[in-house]
């Protein structure tokens, strides 16, 4: 072959290369919503993305229609907000300019609701009370996602919506029926006839009072039917579109949020972002994840703002697990509070500096953590979340996913579930992988007789037995337990259980605190080997006891036996403080570490980050090359057996260490 004829050739592979992945897998992504009003339909579209070229964005989330249509559009019932200056067409100008500054455009629909006049002449539509009344919000009507507005109209207002408009995503808010209202109000389970019709007709019953396990997959299924129904729809209007939405399994681009409520429970997640990209993108490495980081602090209070190091801390680290800055604000860029905006602002900036390394990023962990809390395996959130923070806390490059589907397809030497254990993970550790399972239900597999189920057991504890196990706990013999306990026997391992079970004694008054305690040999940790690998079960939830208190006995116990199932050392060893997170990318042939400095979060707060110096780093692999990308300086490489170290001489918020 001749050379021009190979270079020609190759051109021609890249283009197919290329065109193999969509925009959103391939670019760079800073990503902006601006959540307008229908009043803001009067803005000057020049102007409008010029503000948003100014914050650096390059996706654009913008309202579209649904409840109030930002453009002309023809559908019956399909309202247009009253603001759209005569003549014009907001929506259809904006997406213009911003294609013409190189800005991609998602346009947003909601058609969870709609306007009195399509009540009036389609109530069969819309959802239905217990009371046989409508679920009517500030004017508007709840619609039903088995109903018309969702099944006609939408695909009507959709397919006008395609035609007219070159996109380059859509996606749906408040999709499908909610439990309840803006204010908290439950509305119960839809009534309407094409409800009962479809629920008679599958279950040979009534629509229940209250929500079951029937109900949850008939609403579930109604929701994917529609959904596929759009997605066909914009597949075959604009190829090259994405899906944007919270339901992974249909969505290009996999849609989250990290906010707040007032109303919430604390403690706060800290980790919030973290938790979602991360599971996100280890879950469905071949889609996109996209975290918006809320600005405001509740939705009765979009115009009021977080503090900034929420902000800054949620924008680091979405991009330290792979996703994209994705923020948001409730209306224009003009608002009555811009601290979050300034707090955003220059994070986007230095990431459009530096753009060619915020793309095609994947996690390298060895570490996979189940997913748990309303999604993935069943867990509890304390029991997940307690395993989360562990590893994040022992900068233990690590993985959630919701899903088997890495099973023979990733390099996996350890997954650690926190609840549910699924069946196939056995084959997984009989061919050399190992597995920690912390939970008081027993995981699928043969590792004993079930005794008994100790129920929160005040004033349990464990004993240490196996000091070589656990070199943390050397000053440590006993640990506590609070929560359920499954006593198991397990003759094979009783005599080396290396923790074992002390039962409930007297601890009060004073003088007879524990004088009864009695030792057993009911173990608190099991380990058995399958095949080539190990099962490693603590028949107690440990996680959701560290999520709680944070004990460094349970840390230890963790932090041993991690160690000990990962015979060939850790991906990555560093000396940093607890609070910062330490993540192991990898981009094409290149390495990255990313950290983050979290340690300004204190309760309810999150204060400036306190600064870190001499952080040092041991990553496995030949690297000849560091180099810190925020300070814009290489930093010299040592080498000490498999492993490559560096230094970062100083952290402040946040720092990218390139790796090669
Ligand atoms: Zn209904």
């Amino acid at each position: 072959m001749k050379p021009l004829t190979s270079l020609a050739m190759l051109i021609f592979l890249c283009a197919v290369c290329e065109g193999q992945q969509d925009w959103w897998m391939r670019e760079p992504i800073r990503w902006l919503q601006t959540n307008l009003r229908e009043t803001d339909a009067a803005l000057d579209p020049p102007k409008f993305i010029q503000t948003v070229l100014d914050f650096n964005a390059n996706v654009f989330l913008m309202a579209m229609g649904g409840i109030s249509a930002f453009y002309p559009s023809q559908v019956e019932y399909h309202y247009v907000s009253p603001s759209i200056p005569k003549g014009h067409d907001t929506f259809g100008e904006v997406l213009k300019q911003a294609h013409a500054r190189g800005i991609r455009v998602i346009g947003r629909f909601d058609f969870s609701k709609a306007r009195k006049d399509a009540y009036d002449a389609h109530p069969e539509w819309f959802f239905k009370r217990a009371n046989g009344q409508p679920a009517i919000y500030n004017d508007t009507y709840q619609a039903c996602v088995n109903g018309g507005w969702y099944r006609e109209k939408a695909v009507e207002i959709l397919t006008e919506a395609l035609e007219r408009y070159d996109v380059d995503g859509l996606f749906f808010n408040m999709f499908s029926n909610p439990a309840s209202d803006y204010s908290g109000q439950p509305l119960g389970i839809c009534q309407c006839d094409n409800c009962k019709r479809l629920f008679r007709a599958r279950f040979g019953r009534d629509l229940p009072e209250r929500p079951d396990a029937d109900y949850q997959v008939f609403l579930h299924d109604a929701t994917v039917s529609m959904s596929e129904t759009i997605r066909k729809l914009i597949k075959s209007k604009r190829p090259s579109a994405a899906l944007v939405g919270t339901s992974p399994d249909i969505a290009d681009i996999v849609f989250s949020e990290s906010n707040t409520a007032v109303k919430r429970p604390l403690p706060l997640w800290p980790y919030a972002s973290s938790d979602n990209v991360n599971r996100a993108r280890n879950t469905y490495p071949q889609k996109q994840a996209i975290n918006q980081c809320q600005s405001f602090v509740d939705f009765p209070w979009r115009f009021a703002m977080v503090p900034q190091e929420e902000i800054r801390t949620r924008l680091w680290q979405n991009v330290a697990n792979g996703g994209p800055a994705a923020f948001n604000i409730h209306g224009t860029l003009e608002q009555a509070d811009r601290t979050a905006l300034e707090a955003a602002r220059p994070i986007f900036a230095w990431l459009k500096q530096n753009e060619k390394y915020f793309t095609g990023q994947r996690s390298e962990a060895r570490v996979l953590l189940l997913g748990g809390g309303a999604r993935g395996f069943h867990a509890s959130e304390a029991a997940y979340r307690g395993m989360f923070r562990l590893l994040a806390e022992e900068h233990i490059p690590f993985g959630t996913v919701d899903n088997l589907d890495w099973l023979g397809k990733r390099d996996v030497d350890l997954v650690i579930a926190s609840g549910e254990v699924p069946k196939e993970l056995q084959r997984f550790v009989e061919s050399g992988g190992n597995l920690i399972v912390a939970s008081s239900s027993a995981p699928p597999f043969d590792m004993g007789k079930v005794v008994k189920l100790w129920k929160d057991p005040d004033g349990a504890y464990f004993r240490i037995r196996d000091k070589s196990l656990f070199p943390s706990l050397k000053n440590t013999d006993v640990t506590f337990l609070y929560g359920d306990y499954l006593e198991v026997q397990a003759p094979e391992v009783k005599a080396k259980a290396p923790l074992t079970f002390i039962p409930p004694s007297m601890y009060g008054p004073p003088e007879l605190v524990h004088v009864d305690w009695k030792d057993t040999d009911a173990p608190g940790l099991i380990l058995k080997p399958f095949g080539k690998g190990t099962v490693a079960w603590f028949p107690w939830n440990l996680g959701a006891l560290y999520y709680l208190h944070s004990s460094e006995a349970h840390a230890g116990l963790m932090r041993d036996l991690i160690d000990h199932l990962l015979p060939h050392g850790r991906q990555l060893k560093a000396n940093a403080h607890p609070l910062v997170e330490v993540t192991l990318m990898s981009q094409g042939d290149r390495r990255f570490v990313h950290l983050v400095n979290i340690s300004g979060h204190s309760q309810t707060a999150y204060f400036r980050a306190v600064p870190m110096s001499g952080i040092e780093v041991q990553v496995k692999g030949a690297f000849r090359s560091a180099r810190a990308i925020r300070a814009g300086r290489d930093l010299p490489v040592t080498r000490a057996g498999e492993y490559a170290g560096f230094t970062v001489p100083s952290l402040r918020d946040y720092e990218l260490v390139e790796l090669r």
